[in-house]
């Protein structure tokens, strides 16, 4: 079997296996209340939710921000479920022309959502024609150019955006002031992903102990797709170790295999801060060098390897670029005098 688990496992980006995973969506809670975690989120959004319903009203534009895999997609289900309404999904760059847009938003029902994921790679054209839409629930459409052009203008149905975006700050001013709730979701806690963990278990029928469950979810990076993923790779040594079931014992083994360590860093994670040690000194180093150094892209860098890093006080983020904390010296166990005056300067 290839499981191709340098590259994929403990990334939080959505690989095909979770999508097929998604179909027939088992994983995925589908109220508020089988939502784990997340507490200040569910409180809020519940008021909104039940004021909104209270007032006849349709829920006010919601954008949810922060990391891949943390639950943005799952709770726009959640918010068209509660609330009664169909839910529409799709993504910033799938949306390429404002044609586009206006066929999705005339499609709409009442009240219904728009989950936009990855808003913040609209083209610009199409989100020019989404502020009024936002705003005023009409579009304006130009068709044929010069002396054939012709200006339509469209009433849409009252409908809920929900926008989704792993990097608020990249979203336009504009855009972002549109929404009328914005909220972040936050790494989870290794007793929330034990829950979740011990729940996803339930639904595909393995049998995990808690002890086995909260070793998985502390190597989870804090995040429900990446302990799901575990999960299910784990069940895969459980059938051949222990009868299919997932002891702590079989859990330390499997993990170790899959090259998952302790704090659920992989081998990408050790090449990364490995190749800021070696090769920059521990840092700073900026972005783009660093991505080029280790041969991925900017956006992976800093969407899918630094957030986890930087919650357990690996990495930081300075404006002079990226720089290695001496923890992480220490986990990997390279001595920190390599360290410049300079750099040990910024801790
Ligand atoms: P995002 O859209 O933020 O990338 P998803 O909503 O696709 O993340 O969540 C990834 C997976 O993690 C989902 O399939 C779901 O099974 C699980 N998940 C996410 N959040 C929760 C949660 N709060 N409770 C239980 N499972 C969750």
């Amino acid at each position: 079997m290839d499981f191709d688990f340098e590259n994929r496992l403990t990334s939080a980006e959505e690989i095909p296996e979770d999508l097929e995973l998604d179909n027939d969506n088992p994983l995925r809670p589908k109220t508020l209340s089988d939502y784990i975690g997340q507490e200040k989120v569910k409180e809020n959004l519940s008021v909104f939710m039940q004021a909104a319903k209270i007032r006849q009203e349709t829920l006010d534009h919601v954008l949810l921000y922060g990391p891949p895999g943390l639950g943005k997609t799952t709770l726009s289900g959640i918010i068209a479920n509660e609330m009664g309404v169909n839910i529409r999904i799709t993504s910033g760059p799938a949306i390429e022309k404002p044609g586009d847009l206006a066929a999705l938003l005339t499609n709409l029902n009442q009240g219904d959502v728009l989950f936009v994921d990855e808003i913040h790679r609209l083209p610009r054209t199409v989100e020019e024609i989404l502020y009024p839409a936002m705003e005023d629930f009409s579009i304006d459409i130009v068709t044929g150019k010069g002396q054939m052009a012709a200006s339509y203008h469209l009433p849409l149905p009252r409908f809920t955006l929900v926008g989704a975006t792993t990097r608020a700050g990249q979203l336009s001013a504009p855009l972002r002031d549109r929404f009328g709730v914005v909220l972040r979701l936050e790494m989870y806690t290794t007793d929330e992903l034990a829950k979740i963990i011990t729940r996803s278990a339930k639904i595909l029928n393995i049998d995990i102990t808690p002890d086995a469950a909260l070793e998985v979810a502390s190597r989870s990076r804090g995040t429900p797709r990446i302990a799901n993923r575990l999960l299910k790779r784990i069940r895969d040594f459980a059938e051949i170790l222990s009868a299919g079931s997932i002891t702590i014992e079989t859990a330390k083994i499997a993990l170790k295999k899959l090259e998952v360590d302790e704090l659920g860093l992989d081998s990408n994670d050790r090449r990364m801060l490995e190749a800021i040690i070696k090769f920059y000194n521990g840092g700073p180093v900026g972005l783009e060098t660093l991505a080029a150094a280790i041969g991925e892209e900017a956006v992976t860098v800093e969407d899918v390897y630094e957030p986890y890093l930087m919650q357990i006080g690996f990495l930081s983020r300075t404006p002079r670029g990226r720089i290695v904390s001496p923890r992480a010296y220490e986990h990997l166990g390279i001595p920190f005098e390599g360290l410049s005056d300079q750099t040990k300067l910024n801790f």
